[in-house]
């Protein structure tokens, strides 16, 4: 028999860190959140976010189930991809290729972030806004955390959902191979003239990844991945609109600028193990990708829901072969993602002879092939 106050203690409220507190508490588990932020809903339900996210189907069922899905008025449809490369190559897939609904659904991380809170607080998690854990340690029975303000907690499982930083990565001496792309992502939303028909543009400009994501009405959210953000950033916001629609060939006519930019510098995060005595990482503690295919946060939400699975039957929640085998279950398909999106950048960003025709005629090709196309469409479902 142990002390603990809780089966699982989870750091961090960010979507990943608050939909895992939710399943968990969905499956009876006794569950502490760690938030550092004081953020409410209220604050989070304003205006528009820059921050979006591409939505798998799975994670949307996920959330559904969670009753956390937000409200269908601030949500965006992807049918449909146009993917361009940098020297005429282009491919087109659509949700119909994988006989789909969509591809994906587009929602603001502010959105997302209030639904998910909003559940919380109906819900029997202990939620502890504005607390920062200072200690951890960890026994073969017990992790044992102290607070900031003194307060000491218990569980038999201590799950790192706080983000790229991780502290409690590092606290568990799980260290990481941090790769900076050397490229920032830069997000900003606009209003544009001609309807974006809930096709997700890409496009492979040499110097950098383009993509504008179709938002509820006449807007379009962009993530712009660049070595040089300061040059966009500096721009006015008629001069930015300007650029960004010339660099997307007009093809949504003029646009207008409705959040200012903001910028965030790509790297790629590598844990060599994301479970250690009485830990789990999951989310970005876990593991980044570039966002070129827009995945970072349906691979959180799977550890969330994969991780909330495992745990769900059990009587002890930091079982050591039940984390082992949260962590095999979640290699495989973290490997791929981060493979394939580092793969691309390097292929894009490469000026090596013949490369850059080879994957502009890679992707025309690969437009041309039914099948090949149909799995691209079910790849980014996420079959
Ligand atoms: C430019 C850009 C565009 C992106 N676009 C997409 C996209 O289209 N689709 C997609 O799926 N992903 C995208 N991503 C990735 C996505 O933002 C992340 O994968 C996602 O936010 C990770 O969620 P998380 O909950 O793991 O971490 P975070 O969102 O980083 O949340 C961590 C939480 O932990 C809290 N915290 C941190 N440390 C502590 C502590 N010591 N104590 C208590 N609380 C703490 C923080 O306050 C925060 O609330 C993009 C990323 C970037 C940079």
């Amino acid at each position: 028999m142990t002390d603990r106050q809780y089966d699982v203690i989870v750091v961090g409220g960010g979507l990943v860190g608050a939909a895992l507190a939710l399943a968990l508490d969905a499956a009876g588990k006794r569950v502490a959140l760690l938030e550092g932020s004081q953020a409410a809903f209220g604050d989070l339900e304003q205006g528009w976010d820059a921050r979006i996210y591409a939505i798998s189907p799975a994670n949307r069922a996920f959330l559904q189930r969670l009753d956390a899905w937000p409200g269908s008025e601030r949500l965006g449809v992807i049918a449909a991809m146009d993917v361009r490369g940098d020297n005429g190559g282009r491919i087109e897939f659509a949700a119909s290729d994988a006989d789909a609904e969509a591809l994906a659904w587009i929602a603001e991380n502010r959105w997302l972030l209030a639904a998910l809170w909003r559940r919380l607080a109906e819900s029997g998690v202990t939620c502890l806004r504005g607390a920062r854990p200072r200690a951890l340690a960890t026994s073969p029975l017990t992790a044992r955390m102290e607070l900031d303000d003194g307060r000491q907690l218990s569980a038999a499982l201590v799950a790192g959902a706080d983000g790229a930083n991780s502290w409690v990565r590092e606290q568990a001496g799980l260290s990481a191979s941090v790769k900076p792309y050397g490229h920032s992502g830069v997000v900003a939303n606009f209003a544009c003239r001609l309807p974006h028909g809930d096709i997700a543009r890409q496009w492979f400009l040499g110097e950098g990844i383009l993509a504008w994501l179709p938002m509820a009405g006449n807007r379009i959210s962009m993530v712009w991945s660049t070595s040089d953000p300061q040059a966009l950033l500096e721009l006015s916001a008629p001069a930015l609109a300007a650029r960004v629609a010339a660099a997307g060939g007009h093809a949504l006519g003029e646009l207008e600028l409705l959040t200012p930019p903001a910028a965030f510098p790509l790297r790629l995060i590598q844990p060599d193990a994301v479970v250690a005595e009485r830990v789990a990482l999951l989310g970005d503690a876990a593991h980044t990708v570039h966002p070129l295919a827009g995945q970072g946060v349906n691979l959180g939400f799977q550890d969330a829901e994969q991780l909330a699975a495992l745990l769900a039957g059990s009587r002890d929640a930091g079982d050591w072969m039940l984390l082992r085998r949260y962590q095999r279950q979640r290699r495989e398909a973290v490997k791929t993602m981060q493979l394939g999106c580092d793969g691309l950048f390097q292929l894009f960003h490469s000026t090596l002879p013949g490369v850059p025709w080879l994957r502009n005629a890679g992707l025309s090709l690969t437009n041309r092939l039914r099948p090949l196309k149909r799995q691209l469409a079910r790849h980014a479902i996420g079959y």
